[in-house]
């Protein structure tokens, strides 16, 4: 696990995203960056899956959507974010995975930020070939009691499908089948990949290699952050 040295944890203060398709390894590190900078790790894909596991009239909707691998609507989306990111422990700023995923959402949540003056949003584009995104998304198994996520080739866990920290059963998410995969990265290429010259063109965005080893991303990824603050 990466440390930040002997000194008191750093202070975020901005809303991070973390940007790139599905199986660039974006909520190993968002959960490892909030804890290192100890801010919440907010992630749409996990409120929804909260929300579908629950059986609430907003799972219901989203099951259908997200098992094909399209997009949840976007004001369904923007509500539960609002609502998530105004709650205090978010004042002192979060770092979001999977979100926002289109133009609109990326505007309205411009929006949001301002009205909660959280300021304008730092962005990590993880950058991963097509072939690797492949063996990330079928290799992965996340644990049912506390969502550590490991990959069998490149992540295993000690003991065959059991979480290292708590003995969890391992699970493949049902959207990480390779036909439901190909629908998802198709969804990302025409809905989210714009997003990335939107924030480049803002100055408000950073590539990282996202192919290298988990810890080797995560210091990557404190070291865009840390340059960020410096020259804040
Ligand atoms: P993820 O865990 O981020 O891969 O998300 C899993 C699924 O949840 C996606 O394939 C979408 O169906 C849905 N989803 C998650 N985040 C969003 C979002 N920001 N906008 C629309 N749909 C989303």
């Amino acid at each position: 696990m990466a440390s930040l040295g002997s000194a008191p944890a750093p202070r975020l203060n901005r809303a991070v995203i973390f940007l790139g398709p599905p199986g660039a390894g974006k909520g190993t590190q968002a959960k490892e960056i909030a804890r290192l900078y100890g801010v919440p790790h907010l992630s749409t894909g996990d409120m929804l899956r909260d929300h579908v596991s629950r059986g609430t009239a907003l799972g219901q909707l989203a099951k259908p959507i997200m098992s094909r691998g399209e997009l949840v609507p976007d004001e369904i989306v923007l509500a539960m974010v609002e609502e998530r990111i105004s709650r205090p422990d978010c004042a002192k700023g979060f770092v979001f995975d999977g979100f926002p995923r289109t133009l609109p959402q990326a505007e309205k949540f411009a929006e949001i930020l301002r009205g909660l003056r959280l300021g304008r949003p730092m962005v990590l584009h993880f950058v991963v070939d097509a072939r690797q995104l492949m063996r990330r998304l079928t290799g992965r198994r996340t644990c049912s009691v506390g969502g550590e996520i490991y990959n069998v080739y490149e992540r295993p866990p000690r003991v065959a499908g059991r979480c290292d920290n708590d003995g969890g059963e391992l699970i493949e998410r049902p959207d990480d089948r390779e036909e439901v995969i190909a629908e998802r990265l198709v969804a990302y290429e025409r809905q989210t990949k714009p997003l990335v010259d939107y924030y480049r063109s803002q100055g408000l965005l950073e590539d990282v290699d996202g192919s290298a080893d988990v810890e080797a991303v995560t210091r990557a990824v404190v070291g865009v952050l840390t340059r960020a603050q410096s020259n804040a």
